[in-house]
């Protein structure tokens, strides 16, 4: 039975999928990837178990440690075809910052931690189905950005939903607006991961929700205007 390891990093946590290969969620920020590795390492496992790496959105606190991580694992690295190419360029990454004042002010700091760029093996979209712990099911969750991505994990009960929605003092909440790039395709977005099932809910930046929490998020989408 595969399950799910949270990894906290120096911004977004990372998960790993832990069956017979490994399959690595998101890479915290710059210079994270050493930590990651240690963790599958202190684990007992091998670091060339990870086989396949999944990338939430192209945020520097989720995408900031893929290049180091690629450099020691051979595994293959999906994302949506949306983003896949501002993760492959040698430009900057887009501003997390959706407020013009916000982003002058703190792009330029952002600029120099710049990760550079890394590789992408595989354009996702949603319904893609990937093969292996019982089957991963891309949702695209578009909003927070327009590539974002949800993973459901249908044999354990879980999704992993990145940014798309915040868990703050117990309570399940929209995404941040103050990084997230449209809130009405956000709440979409919310709406079409309610008709999925499942008991876990994994957050980047929350601990997560692991009891009932399908039931959970459409109480919350219950209490939001049509
Ligand atoms: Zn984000």
């Amino acid at each position: 039975m595969p399950r799910l390891w949270r990894i906290p990093t120096g911004g977004a946590d990372s998960y790993l999928v832990l069956d017979d290969e490994i399959t690595l969620i998101d890479t915290g920020t710059p210079g994270s990837g050493a930590g990651i590795l240690e963790t599958v390492r202190s684990l007992g496992r091998d670091v060339d178990d990870i086989r396949t790496i999944l990338i939430t959105h192209y945020h520097i606190d989720h995408v900031g440690g893929l290049a180091e991580v690629q450099r020691h694992v051979p595994a293959w690295t999906g994302v949506h075809v949306a983003e896949a190419a501002a993760i492959e360029s040698h430009l900057p990454l887009p501003t997390p910052f959706k407020q013009p004042f916000l982003a002058r002010i703190v792009d330029p700091y952002l600029e120099a931690r710049d990760p550079g760029p890394a590789r992408v093996d595989e354009e996702l979209a949603d319904g893609d189905e990937l093969p292996g712990l019982g089957g991963i099911r891309i949702v695209h969750t578009p909003g927070h950005t327009p590539g974002s991505i949800s993973l459901h994990f249908p044999e354990l009960g879980a999704v992993v939903i990145g940014d798309a929605m915040q868990f703050r003092f117990g309570r399940l909440m929209l995404p941040n607006r103050l990084f997230t790039q449209d809130m009405d395709e956000a709440m979409g977005a919310i709406r079409k991961l309610s008709r999925v099932d499942f008991d876990t809910l994994c957050f980047s930046h929350y601990r997560p929700i692991r009891q009932d929490a399908s039931k959970e998020l459409r109480t919350f989408i219950s209490t939001l205007l049509p």
